[in-house]
């Protein structure tokens, strides 16, 4: 599938993989937004919010336990943070991804 974030996950692009397990995968931002901007990447292509069903209650769980490991190795319990999940218009790679976005602001994403 020509799916940017396939290739990432199956390292025919190359990027800076920072945590890994069965279900996930997370990188920086090419184009970072924020002082801290990471990409959690589910491995099954999953084309956008509007596919997600019971079946990935799961893999929620996961993400957003991922979450809050990030959140504590980048120092961010008691700075600004947020996690970010474009949709429709505003969702620019086709495969599910969650921004965690942290620190000094630079843009919206
Ligand atoms: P979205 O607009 O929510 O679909 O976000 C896609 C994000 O992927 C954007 O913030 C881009 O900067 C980022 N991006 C695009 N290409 C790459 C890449 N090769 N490696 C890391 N991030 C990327
Ligand atoms: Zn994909």
């Amino acid at each position: 599938m020509d799916c940017l974030f396939c290739k990432i996950i199956k390292k025919e692009i190359p990027s800076n993989i920072v945590a890994e397990s069965d279900s996930l995968v997370v990188f920086p931002d090419i184009n970072p937004a924020a002082e801290v901007h990471l990409l959690i990447v589910p491995k099954k292509h999953i084309a956008g919010v509007g596919e997600i069903g019971e079946e990935y209650a799961q893999l929620l769980v996961e993400i957003f336990d991922t979450v809050n490991i990030l959140v504590k190795k980048n120092d961010l319990t008691d700075k600004l943070y947020r996690v970010v999940v474009n949709g429709g218009k505003a969702q620019h790679v086709p495969h599910l991804h969650f921004h965690l976005l942290g620190g000094q602001w630079k843009k919206y994403v």
